[in-house]
């Protein structure tokens, strides 16, 4: 094994976009021939993100295996299309609970358990653990150079850095030069303390990529890299862009990949443009100059926090790339339609999408939303939470059952959503009681489901049978299937033993599609999700006819 690491840290603020910067980087190696990781280091104590609101963390990413993740591993996967794994992101909480298991086993011994060897040494282990051929893997630290909690991480890069000596670990420092309008003046202090904290763990920088509103004058490069002991050159700036999608080409142009490859030797002289960059260009170009407009109306709950909605923002917008629109979003907090008529808020967008979500609050006004699409022709997406929403309406206002919910807003007589207490996982059966544990528990990951030959969905997927990634506790109840099918609520996806509902539709609208996985979550912009791209495709659709 002789992959070389690329340490990402963060100093200065918090939301940096580190998470970005790793991606953009490791798709930059990628268009030089390399093959890339990209992992997640998180200092807080959750085992995963799995048990945390939206609000806490934003969005939780969830990846074939199974493993509920942090949002990065989005743009890893969307920016270099290798799809994460439960290998990929680890947390304070994960690796004290195996240390501690480990301990009670009596695995240590007799020993004294300690954070340093035993948490930094758990911590090292998962850094180098499951990696084959790759050329480079990138591992990013979460929070920001200074908090206590991120200490043993700091410390594990350290030792690993020493033991794999220069020629195979680098450290990136991602900072922010604060602009002070009245002083006319970027300001470089910030991360000349930053870097100061860093060496006070042992770790000096080798190169600084820095955040910053405005051009970088060369003068502040030569002062950064003189303070922090870095070279110039190495001094990166990584100005704010209109897109993401534009952040590796600009990396490209500031020379980070040039810096890093040169830092480990592995840059020709000659070689510093040999790279192909063009589907980049050529994604943010349809990107920024876009044939037309569609108006999207996402009906959700934590609107005002937008990372909980990261994948399906992007899922969108590839939706858009597909069909060489821009895709405006008008982010609508259903709970407004419990008081509200739906009618100022949803009469001009050419589609209404209701993403996952979780918890009674709010539901009443998702299936408001339902509603209307249903009843004037407006194409729905219904995702996960937005699949259950729209059964319950159909059974309600359509089949007749009034009293038709969801058992996870409580008892409920005509249970249409029920939840989920055995399904088929390979050749094992999983099973949950209603007082299990929360975390990690729910059917997570990806499961096949096959598709009814001639419907809507298999046409978009071209395919019979389909894997996509699920993250839910509840289920459509099978047995409602024969009242909703002759409503018009067909039921086009199932798992392959024909019990659980994947998909439903209506043939009678323009577009009417209900998942209960996230399509989101394999989206890539150069490979926008068929049912993204069907969905925009439709609401242009009716963008022309009003
Ligand atoms: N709360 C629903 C369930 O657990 C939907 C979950 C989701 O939308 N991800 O089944």
């Amino acid at each position: 094994m002789s992959a070389r690491y690329i340490f990402i840290t963060g100093g200065v603020v918090s939301s940096l976009g580190k998470g970005l910067a790793s991606a953009a980087l490791g798709a930059l190696l990628q268009a030089r021939g390399y093959k890339v990781r990209l992992r997640k280091l998180d200092p807080y104590l959750n085992v995963d993100p799995g048990t945390m609101s939206p609000y806490q963390h934003g969005e939780c990413y969830v990846t074939d295996d199974g493993a509920e993740t942090d949002l990065d591993l989005g743009h890893y996967e969307r920016f270099t299309g290798v799809p994460a794994r439960q290998s990929d992101n680890v947390t304070t909480g994960r690796i004290y609970s195996d240390v501690i298991a480990k301990e009670r086993r009596g695995d240590y011994l007799g020993g004294t358990v300690q954070v340093i060897p035993h948490v930094t040494d758990a911590i090292r282990d998962f850094v180098v653990s499951d990696i084959t051929d790759e050329d480079f893997v990138l591992c990013e630290i979460g929070g920001t150079v200074g908090d206590i909690e991120g200490l043993p991480f700091l410390e594990a890069i350290r030792q690993l850095g020493n033991e794999l000596g220069r020629e195979r670990a680098c450290y990136i420092h991602c900072t922010l030069l604060p602009y002070i309008g009245a002083a006319g003046e970027l300001k470089t202090k910030p991360t000349q303390h930053s870097v100061k904290e860093l060496l006070s763990v042992g770790i000096q920088p080798d190169i600084l990529l820095c955040r910053a509103e405005r051009d970088i004058p060369q003068g502040e490069k030569r002062k950064i890299a003189l303070f922090c002991n870095v070279r110039e050159s190495r001094v990166i700036s990584a100005l704010d862009v209109d897109t993401i999608y534009a952040v590796p080409l600009t990396y490209h142009r500031e020379g980070l990949d040039v810096e890093v490859l040169s830092y480990f030797n592995m840059m020709k002289e000659g070689q510093e443009e040999e790279i192909d960059l063009s589907r980049w260009s050529d994604i943010t170009r349809t990107v920024r100059a876009p044939e037309g407009e569609v108006t999207i109306a996402v009906v959700g709950k934590y609107t005002v926090l937008l990372d909980a909605y990261k994948s399906l923002a992007e899922a969108l917008v590839h939706g858009g790339i597909a069909n060489n629109v821009r895709v405006k979003l008008n982010w609508v907090e259903s709970e407004i339609f419990e008081t509200d008529d739906p009618v100022p808020y949803l009469e001009n967008v050419h589609g209404i999408l209701v993403p996952g979500g979780f918890g009674e609050r709010g539901s009443e006004g998702k299936i408001q939303a339902c509603r209307f699409a249903r009843e004037r022709n407006i194409p729905y997406f219904g995702i996960c939470f937005g699949m259950q929403m729209a059964v319950i309406e159909a059974a309600r206002h359509l089949a007749g059952i009034e009293d038709a919910s969801s058992t996870e807003f409580g008892p409920a007589k005509n249970a249409v959503v029920g939840l989920l207490t055995e399904w088929k996982k390979g050749n094992r059966v999983e099973t949950r009681g209603e007082n299990d544990d929360k975390g990690g528990t729910m059917r997570l990951g990806a499961y096949p489901c096959i598709l009814e030959p001639g419907s809507k969905t298999q046409e978009i997927y071209g395919e019979r049978q389909i894997y996509e990634r699920h993250r839910h506790r509840y289920e459509v109840n099978v047995g409602y299937r024969e009242k909703l099918e002759a409503v018009g609520l067909k039921f086009t996806g199932m798992s392959p033993d024909g019990i659980l509902p994947e998909i439903v539709e209506r043939e009678d609208h323009a577009w009417f599609i209900g998942v209960q996985f996230h399509p989101e979550l394999k989206s890539k912009p150069f490979e926008p999700h068929p049912l993204f791209a069907g969905f925009i495709e439709a609401a242009v659709k009716t963008s022309r006819l009003v």
